[in-house]
């Protein structure tokens, strides 16, 4: 059997995002990933569906063990002919232990490559403004590990150089040894009212930053409960850079903010919220069932050329719409001269992928502003309409249309159903009042989610409730919550835009 190969790849700081193209591109062909603590698991998501994942989490004390194993897997999973991708948290190399898993690897005959991250402590400058290096004050940087501070025989760190040395001094794992750290650059010469930093998540929304004189700053982090990982910045640096920290000034930085729609709708509106600074909490309500196979919708198929306007209300119809036609080898080919009017930016978009530019899509994105626009648009007298929507949708449009004399065909590609998953740890949060704001996105989810979470719960916690635009609202205010905001653009981007500016307000 021929060998495998094995790609070393950083996952870079943390927010998965901040992985190299290269990175990227070679978890997509990998058999086998195996990634240890610090790699995002969000990185997961650009493994193909039929790769083999493997967490190895190292634990301080049990290292070397582990170590032996994780080596001794990489060998055996690359023996078998695999293609295996060991993802690590930053760079590979830099405090990563490469070297080790290389020789194994070296010595088993099995090739590799390695992919370079963005190590913590360089993400420590872009995502805080503590710059490592300035023309005025440092113009030299030394990484250090903080896991030798313990006194350990025969260490490799010269205390005394490092207590004059005139740069900036980075600790990588010095959290839990602060004290001794601090303790033995004063010892050795360094100035006590020395700038020092300590920025624990970095690129994470659960990023923070403490500053405080060399003497002090153990004693502010255990105050302010800083814990792993995190970097040790020490020097004129670390007081730098306040008025570029543009990450933790974002309006939603460090927000935790709950997503309610479908699993599929959750993933992506996570991302939005992450490429906000925020932090998404999914909690799914519903599922979405195609309605494709149904008599139905396959009878409206087979007349499908003869409407003059097929109405799309969703993006998710719209991906439905589409997955149907790919499982029946069509493509938008079937809706012949039909002209195509899409509910809002966000479907219309949906349409574009599959290479259909909407007709016509209203300034207000809601079905009752669609049907009353379209109206204007078009004479719509003795017109074919074909809706193409969820079975749950409301009758609104349908008798706005018939009544300006259309002949509507309303079809279901899709229902929804409530989704029922595990919810003590939600209630648990809102409790504590650690949940800055629920988002609802449809009736059918505010319904999925009171039904799983008692109202009294949300309206006594300081949570704040926002909605994606009137109906939803509605529905929201029928069952007694009192809804903070409401988006004016009927997008999950409009409802981020309309929590930002809420919070833009408070500060
Ligand atoms: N190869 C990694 C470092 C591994 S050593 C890299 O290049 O970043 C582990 C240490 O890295 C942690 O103890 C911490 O000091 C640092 N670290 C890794 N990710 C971090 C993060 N998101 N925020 C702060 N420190 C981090």
């Amino acid at each position: 059997m021929s060998k495998g190969f094995v790609y070393l790849v950083g996952a870079g700081p943390g927010r998965a995002d901040l992985i190299t193209v290269r990175g990227a591109e070679v978890l997509k062909e990998a058999d086998c990933v195996i990634y240890d603590k610090l790699a995002n698991p969000a990185l997961l998501e650009f493994a193909g569906k039929n790769a083999e994942i493997i967490h190895v989490p190292k634990r301080i004390g049990k290292g070397s063990a582990t170590q032996e194993q994780i080596n001794k897997l990489l060998v055996e999973k690359a023996s078998g002919g695999k293609t295996v991708v060991r993802l690590k948290g930053g760079d590979p190399c830099i405090f990563g232990r490469v070297a080790e898993e290389l020789a194994v690897l070296a010595e088993a005959g099995i090739d590799f490559e390695i992919v370079p991250g963005i190590t913590a402590g360089i993400a420590v400058s872009a995502y805080t403004g503590i710059m490592l290096t300035d023309r005025e004050f440092s113009s030299q940087v030394v990484f250090i590990t903080g896991r030798e501070a313990e006194g350990k025989e025969g260490t490799n760190i010269d205390w005394e150089l490092l207590a004059r040395f005139p740069g900036t001094v980075v600790f990588y794992m010095g959290v839990g040894n602060l004290d001794s750290i601090a303790g033995r650059l004063i010892e050795n010469g360094m100035d006590k009212d020395t700038p020092a930093a300590v920025i624990a998540n970095v690129t994470f929304p659960a990023q923070k930053i403490v500053k405080a004189s060399l003497e002090r700053i153990s004693e502010e982090c255990k105050q302010k409960g800083i814990e792993p990982p995190a970097i040790i910045v020490i020097g004129a640096a670390a007081d730098s850079g306040a008025m570029l920290d543009w990450f933790s000034r974002k309006p939603l930085f460090g927000k935790n903010i709950v997503v309610t729609r479908d699993v599929v709708g959750n993933t992506n509106f996570a991302a939005k919220i992450i490429s906000r600074s925020g932090n998404p909490l999914e909690f799914a309500t519903i599922r979405i069932l195609p309605l494709t196979q149904k008599n139905e919708f396959v009878r409206t198929l087979a007349k499908i050329n003869q409407y003059d306007w097929i109405i799309f209300t969703s993006g998710n119809g719209v991906t439905i719409f589409f997955d149907a036609m790919e499982g029946l080898e069509k493509d938008a080919r079937v809706f012949c001269s039909a002209k195509i009017a899409a509910i809002g930016s966000r479907t219309a978009a949906k349409l574009d992928e599959f290479g259909i530019k909407a007709d016509f899509v209203p300034s207000v994105f809601t079905s009752e502003q669609l049907g009353k626009q379209l109206l204007g648009f078009s004479n719509l007298k003795n017109k074919k309409i074909l809706l193409l929507r969820s079975e749950l949708a409301s009758n609104e449009l349908v008798e706005l249309l018939a009544d300006a004399g259309a002949e509507v065909d309303n079809v279901s590609v899709y229902t929804t159903e409530e989704e029922k998953g595990e919810s003590s740890w939600l209630a648990g949060r809102l409790d504590e009042g650690t949940i800055d704001w629920l988002t609802f996105t449809s009736p059918s989810s505010v319904d999925g989610f009171f039904n799983q979470i008692s109202c009294d719960l949300v309206n006594k916690s300081n949570v704040k409730v926002a909605s994606i635009g009137p109906v939803t609202a509605e529905r929201l205010k029928e069952l007694g919550v009192a809804v903070n905001v409401t988006a004016t653009e009927h997008t999950v981007d409009g409802l981020l835009d309309a929590i930002e500016e809420s919070e833009r307000k408070k500060s």
